[in-house]
């Protein structure tokens, strides 16, 4: 299969030539077909995979045929969930788009209004925006969607879970019937689904990698250790190579911070990208990683979606996400493009439950193997009764005071006590009040402003 076989133009293959790309990735070549006859296509495909040229290309083509010079209204709206992404599709777009004349520009928050404004009054072709702000703009009459004939949702499982649907829906009654639309999701979840119904016409469903599952040159690694020692353990992990670029995820914004700090001090490259940041603090952060003057990027979940960095060797979670399709999102940042990736967690005895959820997801036995002189207290726990976190739980890199005392103090979450074993238990009783959060987030959402919680 080639480029050439699906009907792109000369323009948009020379690009492709000078990125390196030899041929499709499989989603490209499911969808870029009926996107470019003009179908609606719904594709399931996570980061990773090449969904973004998926729908990029076609649309890039499809801009530069038919311009209308006579108005300076957007042709293409593309709504990701996070400021990242926008900026990585709108980077793409600029890469796959250099031979062509169309123009693109990316709305988000966390920068001025004016300078938005301005490009708008201008006239652009293709309008990258998170909800959010493009409702904004809505609202000043500074963005006009009725020219709008192509909409792509970029990681709509994502905008759903941010808690987006009514900006979402919003945006949709702002913009022609007759148009385009495309949907692209990690999943085919029923909201997904019941999304595409109400706003796609008779769309084509792609899907390459069936959900939920991780590339296959990923292997998967479990340590077990007890939650105070997290931190040297990673240490100890990353210092094994200290060239190599490691993404580590970190369950809060604050943890983020304080093992950026605890790497600084003893001698690591490491920044940290989480929604506490300013926009210029998380572009520099990534723009250092991705030239190497940084070689360890602390990121928190939401943070982490739309971060494009080719081919990273190890992804290591500090911490296991509460929510078990997290960890796919996480680690699709590893493996990519035919390279092999590791994935690294390291678990404490009370994150044993999600561990146990992610086992579940994957429908794979994950190695949990011991590191010499990182041996836990207390063993993990796969049963039905396995302790889990509580969300808003203290991050375990924090110190805690030494072990061993009652350990007890732990609610598991399926209501069985026992097991603890004067483990971490302490920790788990002293935060979080929001038991039995953990699986509710995908279906309907962190709640209020979580759009910004990232
Ligand atoms: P995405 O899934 O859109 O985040 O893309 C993942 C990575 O794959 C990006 O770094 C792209 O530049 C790269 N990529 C996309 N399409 C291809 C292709 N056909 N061949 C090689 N790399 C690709």
């Amino acid at each position: 299969m080639s480029f050439e076989s699906l009907g792109l133009a000369p323009a948009l293959l020379r690009a492709l030539a000078e990125q390196g790309y030899a041929e499709p990735t499989p989603i490209q070549a499911g969808a870029i077909p009926p996107v470019l006859e003009g179908r609606d296509v719904l594709a399931a495909a996570q980061t990773g995979t090449g969904k973004t040229a998926a729908f990029a290309l076609p649309l890039l083509q499809r801009m530069s045929q038919g311009r209308e010079t006579q108005t300076r209204r957007p042709r293409a709206l593309v709504l990701t969930p996070t400021r990242e992404l926008a900026a990585q599709v709108h980077e793409n777009l600029r890469d796959y788009g250099k031979h062509l004349r169309v123009s693109s520009t990316t709305i988000f928050g966390g920068v001025g209004m004016g300078p938005q404004v301005q490009v708008l009054r201008r006239g652009v072709d293709v309008v990258i925006a998170t909800p959010g702000r493009l409702i904004d703009h809505m609202q000043q009459r500074s963005v006009d969607l009725s020219g709008i004939e192509v909409l792509v949702l970029d990681e709509a499982d994502r905008m759903l879970d941010m808690g987006f649907l009514p900006a979402i829906r919003r945006i949709l009654g702002a913009l022609p019937k007759q148009r385009q639309t495309l949907l692209f999701s990690a999943t085919f979840a029923p909201p997904i689904k019941a999304l595409a119904l109400d706003f796609m016409r008779d769309p084509r469903e792609v899907s390459v990698t069936p959900p939920n599952t991780v590339a296959p040159l990923v292997s998967h690694r479990v340590h077990p250790v007890d939650a105070s020692r997290k931190r040297d353990l990673l240490l100890h992990l990353l210092s094994q190579d200290s060239r190599r670029q490691s993404l580590v995820f970190s369950r809060t914004k604050h943890g983020a911070d304080k093992l950026v700090k605890f790497l600084e001090v003893s001698g690591m490259r490491a920044a940290a990208i989480h929604g506490n940041k300013s926009q210029n603090a998380r572009t520099r952060a990534l723009s250092d990683f991705k030239s190497g003057r940084v070689t360890v990027l602390v990121a928190t979940d939401i943070a982490a979606r739309g971060i494009d960095i080719d081919q990273l060797p190890i992804v290591i979670n500090h911490d296991l996400p509460m929510v078990a399709e997290d960890y796919v999102h996480r680690i699709g940042r590893t493996g990519r493009a035919g390279a092999e990736g590791l994935a690294v967690s390291l678990v404490s005895h009370d994150e044993s439950g999600l561990l146990r959820d992610i086992r579940k997801l994957l429908d794979q036995d994950i190695a949990i193997t011991d590191v010499a002189g990182y041996e836990p207290s207390a063993p993990l726990r796969l049963d039905a009764g396995a302790p889990r976190p509580k969300q808003g739980q203290r991050q375990s890199s924090a110190p805690r005071p030494a072990r061993g005392g009652n350990g007890h103090g732990g609610q598991p979450a399926h209501g069985r006590t026992g097991g603890n074993r004067g483990g971490n238990g302490a920790a788990a009783a002293a935060n979080g009040n929001n038991a039995g959060r953990s699986r509710g987030r995908r279906r309907g959402g962190r709640g209020q402003g979580a759009g910004q919680a990232h």
